[in-house]
């Protein structure tokens, strides 16, 4: 038997070791055109800042993977012959499978913007954009980053730990605020101006401009601004990347469309995180999940099911965190998911650096924000998972503290705050 992973990030492999432990005798290769060995994506910002070495992002040895004989090709895959299950690389000829995983991720959103491929004009996602902005950065004095959301403030932060000027487009009214709650995203709005950035709300990029050598030198709005600049950053979210099977018979909707055991309609074929959409058998809507942990979970159900065990995917309760700068964001469960009857207790320091959320519904507990502070995952988790009551919560809120220097010094205040808020919110008698 032999495996085929096309794509050897967080997905690729965790499928890759899952189906070695279940099958020590089956033949494993996993191809990737970005890089041999893998590495963690989202700590590419930190090699461009210098806190951390390319070396470093490699969770597991380069030994290691000849240790369990999964065979590494770094190479493009160019084409799939689903009658022959024969693949063609760029380089390496054809290479045959008995199953075959598609694990080829996400790619940057590019909305035909005039100009968008222009030199000095990239996205961030792979080593590739890594090394496109180590090029990009040399001279440049402003860069303009067009696109919100996560992506979009690593890259804003990259260039400002380089000394260069950023201006920031977001089309939103305020910065990511089709994910976070107003007061949230209200806080990201002032640590991005009072980082020195410039922060353009409700402001579309209409044109790159070429300064004639191909290359671009400044940028249009449609608020008929023209802003000068060295660099253009395009971070206007992601989308699964399924150029390898467009055209091809695999299905696709906004992704490669499986179901909930990660299997593609096509004999043989499975395709699982980032570029993998899940079909909701009921008709509803289907889930696309792009995160690094939804990405190592689907990625040990679909080894399962490759190595023959009858599993499927639960993508069990959401949880995300991420970084804006120097704030830490933690988010649990369900928060502004627009669910029925949704209510929220707030609480936020004076200095608009720390916040806690507890989101309810009808006095059960179903989702947490925490922003420049941090709650214990597996406490919260538990919490929703038992639909705990928000009184209860409230009175065992230290369990979940992980930080025992803010504890001490905001717990009272913050349970405090937020029973006041309770009672307010009870109906009258
Ligand atoms: C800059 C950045 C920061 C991020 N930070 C976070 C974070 O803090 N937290 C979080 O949860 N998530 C984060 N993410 C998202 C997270 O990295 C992804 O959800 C995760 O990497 C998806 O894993 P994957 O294995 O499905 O795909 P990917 O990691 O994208 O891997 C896909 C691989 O497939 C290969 N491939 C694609 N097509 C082909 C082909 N035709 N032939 C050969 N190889 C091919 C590519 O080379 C690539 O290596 C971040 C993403 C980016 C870009």
């Amino acid at each position: 038997m032999h495996v085929v992973i096309i794509g050897n990030g967080i997905t690729g492999v965790t499928a890759a070791l899952r189906i070695r432990a279940l099958q020590p005798d089956w033949k494993i290769t996993m191809i990737s055109g970005e890089s041999t060995y893998h590495y963690s994506r989202p700590a590419l910002m930190y090699v461009f800042m210098g806190h951390m070495r390319y070396a470093d992002t490699k969770p597991y040895p380069d030994s290691f993977w000849g240790e369990q004989r999964i065979e590494l090709v770094r190479d493009w895959v160019t084409e799939i012959d689903k009658g022959r299950q024969r693949l063609t690389l760029h380089r390496a000829g054809t290479l045959d499978y008995d199953a075959l995983l598609l694990a080829t991720g996400s790619k940057s959103n590019m909305f035909g913007w005039p100009g968008q491929d222009l030199g000095r004009v990239q996205g961030l996602y792979d080593l590739m954009d890594l090394r496109r902005l180590y090029d990009n950065v040399q001279g440049a004095r402003r860069a303009v980053i067009a696109g919100g959301g996560l992506i979009g403030i690593e890259l804003a932060e990259m260039l400002h730990s380089r000394g260069v000027h950023v201006t920031f487009l977001v089309r939103e009214a305020s910065y990511w605020n089709n994910v976070l709650p107003p007061e949230e995203s209200a806080m990201i709005n002032r640590i991005i101006t009072e980082a020195g950035m410039d922060l353009r709300l409700e402001t579309n990029l209409v044109e790159i401009v070429d300064d004639g050598t191909g290359n671009a030198c400044a940028v249009k709005t449609d608020k008929d601004e023209r802003i000068e600049c060295q660099l253009v950053g395009l971070t206007a979210g992601v989308s699964p990347n399924i150029d390898l099977v467009a055209g091809s018979e695999i299905e696709t909707g906004r992704g490669i469309l499986v179901d909930w055991s990660l299997r593609t309609k096509a004999a043989h074929i499975y395709a699982a995180g980032d570029c993998a959409e899940l079909v909701d058998p009921e008709g509803g809507r289907n889930t696309l999940q792009q995160v690094w942990y939804t990405g190592k979970l689907q990625g040990r159900v679909v080894g399962e099911v490759i190595a023959g065990r009858e599993v499927s995917y639960d993508p069990g309760i959401w949880y995300n965190s991420a970084k804006f700068l120097d704030l830490e964001y933690q988010t649990y469960g369900r928060v502004n998911m627009r669910v029925p009857g949704e209510q929220s207790l707030v609480w936020e320091h004076a200095n608009g650096l720390h916040l806690v959320r507890i989101v309810h519904v009808a006095g059960r507990v179903i989702g947490f924000n925490l922003m420049g502070l941090r709650y214990r995952h597996k406490v919260c988790e538990q919490w929703i998972r038992e639909e705990r009551e928000i009184e209860y919560v409230l009175e065992h809120l230290v369990e979940a503290n992980f930080d025992p220097e803010f504890f001490v010094r905001y717990e009272d205040e913050i349970v405090r705050a937020l029973r006041a808020q309770l009672t307010e919110e009870a109906p009258a008698a």
